[in-house]
């Protein structure tokens, strides 16, 4: 029933979209086996650390512009067939040095398939820029420095992930203070792997427009009030966060008390191919498991575009296309 509903999303990291069988085609291409990392259609790790692991070795398959081009490409023509009128995603030029290739080439490569995917499919898209906070401090300013001072039309966002146990919040903020002033949303990553004091810690200091996950919030009532009346958006993951263990099952994940409580709630895959997942799958999760309809599965999705890093004009013409549907 989730197939009609137009659907949206805020968070996948674009290197950790690319299909097994896409990764297979780019390891011939570069004559690099990666058998001890495919199973099938999945990726094979076992915990946190090696899913990174996974996830940089994928990445490094990609090393030219046309390689990137590709990697949007392919991601945004699948979610535009599952029904995906907008997608915002995650890049990270630290990974497009790890793979060899110039920031600026590794940008154009993919804003090259966000103009493909959209020439074929109709779907609009996004990128965001990401620092890794595993890197520290430094490196996060040079990641906001260097996206600041090359300006490109389709990064639109700023944010940090990685590994959340690490570093100060407070000393990320001049990283955060830098991209904002430059006019770019901001979205941060907390409350995935830690609890409720990494989003307070995240909302007071870097003041983000909105928070990758911060479903732990749920163990802080103050906390989970506070990002309401502030509307600042959560983008929740709900495979990730049953994958990784966050929360053994879907009963137990946080997802409707959040709603209950009043705040922005968006839904996304995350890393789709690690996760077994994708943003239908994340529908398919919101209407099997929390019992949503396809009205109130609609409402994820305009929530997103009202929070999505775009102009005016291409706001009003995506809740355009999901009024047109005659579910919301
Ligand atoms: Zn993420």
């Amino acid at each position: 029933m989730t197939a009609n509903v137009p659907k949206a999303e805020l968070h996948c990291h674009i290197e950790g979209a690319a299909s097994p069988a896409l990764a297979k085609m780019q390891a011939d291409k570069y004559g690099v086996d990666i058998s001890p990392i495919i199973n099938g259609n999945s990726y094979v790790w076992e915990d946190f650390t090696s899913f990174l692991e996974v996830y940089d070795t994928v990445a490094k398959l990609f090393r030219t512009r046309e390689d990137f081009c590709l990697l949007a490409e392919t991601y945004l023509s699948s979610l535009a067939e599952d029904g995906a009128i907008y997608s915002e995603f995650f890049i990270s030029t630290d990974h497009a040095r790890e793979s060899g290739i110039d920031p600026a080439d590794y940008v154009s490569g993919l804003a090259d398939g966000i103009d493909e995917a959209r020439k074929t499919t109709g779907i609009e898209a996004r990128m965001i820029a990401i620092g890794l906070r595993h890197m520290g401090p430094n490196a996060v300013l040079e990641t906001a420095r260097w996206i600041t001072a090359n300006p490109h039309p389709l990064i639109t966002g700023f944010g940090m992930a990685g590994d959340e146990r690490m570093y100060d919040v407070p000393d990320f903020l001049p990283a955060h203070d830098l991209a904002r002033t430059a006019g770019l949303g901001i979205s941060t990553h907390a409350g995935e792997l830690c609890g409720p004091a990494s989003i307070r810690h995240t909302v007071e200091h870097l003041k983000p427009d909105r928070i990758g996950h911060g479903v732990r919030a749920i163990e802080d009532q103050g906390l989970v009030e506070l990002i309401a009346e502030e509307e600042i958006v959560l983008e929740v993951c709900p495979a990730s966060n049953v994958v990784l263990e966050i929360y053994p099952d879907f009963a137990s994940h946080p997802l409707p008390k959040l709603v209950e409580a009043g705040c922005q709630v968006t839904l996304n895959s995350d890393d789709p191919p690690h996760f077994s997942t994708s943003l239908a799958n994340e529908y398919r999760i919101a209407a099997e498991h929390f019992g949503y309809g396809d009205q109130a599965l609609l409402e994820f999705t305009t929530n997103a575009i009202k929070a999505a890093f775009i102009d005016g004009e291409t706001r009003t013409r995506l809740l355009e296309k999901c009024r047109l549907t005659g579910l919301g």
